[in-house]
Formats: C-alpha cells, structure tokens, sequence
C-alpha cells in the first residue's frame, strides 16, 4: 500500500507503564486502533483512563513500553517530522504578545516558510475558523472560544493530514462549546484531516464523531468501540431521537454494560469509508 492509502493512524498492541518511585502504574494495555483517513474518531473514559497518554504516544511526544503506532504508515516520529498532524490542548497555549495571525504563522516560520506564503495562509485560516476581524487582535483581547479558534488554525497551519485534539472546548461554557463543535464539524468536512477527540463529554463525542472510542480505567483498554451514524451534523442533529439513542449506547458502555444489539459496533474502517463515500456517516 502507498502511504496514501494507508490509514491516517494504526495503533497495534500499544502499552504503556509509567514507573514510579516504588511502583508503577499501567496507563495503557493493548491497544489496538485503526482510524481512516479523513475518519472522526473520539477517545472518552473517566479521568485517568489513558487518553491523553494514547494521544501523546501517537503524537510521538511519549514512548510506549510496548506495540506500535504509524501514522500515515510511517513511524509516529517520521510523521511528526514530516507535520502530518496538528495539535491542540485544552489551553489554547497562544503567545499573548503575538496577534492572532502571528500566533498562525508561527509553526511555519519555525519552518522557514517565506513571510509572504506565511501571511497567506494565515489570513486563509482565519478567514476559516471565522476570525477575520480579529487578524491584528492579542490573545488577551479575545473570549476563550475565539482562543481556541487561533489555536485550532495554528494546528492547521501546516496542513495536517490528522488533528489531534486533547479536552479543546474542555474550558469554553456549553454554548460557546457547541458553537465551536458545530465549527469542528465544518473545518474537519472543509480540511479533510483526521481527528482524534479526547473528550469528559459523551454528547460531545456523539455529536463529533464517525467512531467513539470508549476507554475503561485500570488499566486503561479500550472498552467498546460505537458507530454513530447521524449523518451530516446540524443543530438539528442535538435533538434528533438518534442523537439520544447514541448517547444511551455511550453512556452504557461507559458503565461497562454489553453495548445493545441495535448499536453498530466496532464499524471496521473499510465499512466506515464506504459508508462515507456513500453518505451515509
Ligand atoms: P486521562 O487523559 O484519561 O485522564 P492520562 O493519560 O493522563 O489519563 O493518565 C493515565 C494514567 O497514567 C493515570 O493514572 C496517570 O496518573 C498516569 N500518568 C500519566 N502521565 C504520567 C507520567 N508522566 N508519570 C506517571 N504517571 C503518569
Ligand atoms: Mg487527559
């Protein structure tokens, strides 16, 4: 397979231990994920689960103790250096003293790309996450949503084939957070990247994703994948009866309940992408 056809993520019997002073904690215990390209999958779990380590390890930020990760087909490292992915956290983690479109342009200046390329793709992105009129703004002038906004253009920046997100509307209140999720959904059908969510909120990961990964604790497995299959994503969507079938099926498998038979679990990623092609997801 070219690394074009190869999934945007492929993790196989990751795990990880922290060591400790005395003892050591199993954050992670055979992983094994595939996620498709352009596929929106969300990682959810009680706190401690080993979410943000999976994210961290398929963003090369951190080692497993065991298994591997490809992103694209490559190594998770030769991915990062190529900047196949974007990241964001649930701190926007902006320079205050840069404006808006320098805080953008930043990742491609440590890149050396030409200040006139720069400028355009900045100004690109704004105009894409819906800033325009705040180009030439500081981080300390705008709301928490419009940060996270800045945040998400500047993991754009580079044009990444996978965005990784860790709780990134996990400060905003709940209307500015499904403004932002409605905007998700947009840039993520606009870019076309894969993104892994990590998200506390299960209406969250149900309104987002194609697949929602749900994690136990202790040591942190994964549980229960569910396919959620509410086609395009709209306002409406947040009222549909199927929206509300979802987040039961979530909510149950959270609480270690056999995921009912109804729930299309598990959607392999062949199926998903048809399913895509078709429409239907
Ligand atoms: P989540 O993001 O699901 O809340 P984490 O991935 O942050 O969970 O953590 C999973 C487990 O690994 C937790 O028990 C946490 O205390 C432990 N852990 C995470 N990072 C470290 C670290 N750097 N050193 C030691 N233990 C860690
Ligand atoms: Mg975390």
């Amino acid at each position: 397979m070219s690394e074009l056809q190869r999934p945007a993520v492929e993790v196989r019997g990751v795990s990880k231990t922290f060591a400790l002073r005395r003892d050591s904690v199993v954050a992670l215990q055979d992983i094994d994920l595939t996620i498709g390209r352009g596929e929106f999958v969300s990682l959810i779990g009680p706190s401690g689960c080993g979410k943000s380590t999976l994210l961290r390890i398929i963003a090369d930020l951190l080692q497993p103790s065991a298994g591997e990760v490809q992103v694209n087909g490559k190594t998770a490292r030769k991915a990062r250096l190529d900047q196949d992915y974007g990241i964001a956290f649930q701190q926007a983690g902006l320079l205050d003293w840069r404006t808006v479109q320098a805080n953008i342009e930043l990742p491609l200046e440590l890149h050396g790309v030409d200040r006139a390329k720069r400028r355009a793709r900045a100004l690109e992105l704004i105009e894409l996450v819906g800033l325009s009129d705040f180009a030439k703004h500081r981080p300390p002038q705008l709301s928490g949503g419009m940060q996270q906004r800045v945040a998400i253009a500047r993991a754009l920046a580079e044009s990444p084939t996978l965005l990784l997100m860790d709780e990134p509307f996990g400060a905003l209140d709940e209307m500015t957070r499904e403004r932002m999720q409605n905007e998700l959904v947009r840039i993520g059908g606009e870019t076309g990247a894969a993104v892994v969510f990590v998200t506390h909120s299960i209406p969250e990961a149900v309104f987002l994703s194609e697949r929602v990964v749900v994690m136990s604790p202790r040591p942190g497995r994964i549980a229960e994948v569910v396919g959620v299959n509410l086609g395009p994503r709209t306002d409406d969507t947040r009222e549909a009866p199927h929206f509300y079938a979802a987040i039961t099926q979530v909510r149950e498998a959270l609480r270690g309940r056999p995921v009912p038979e109804t729930v299309e679990v598990g959607v392999t990623v062949d199926q998903a992408a048809q399913q895509r092609a078709q429409g239907a997801l």
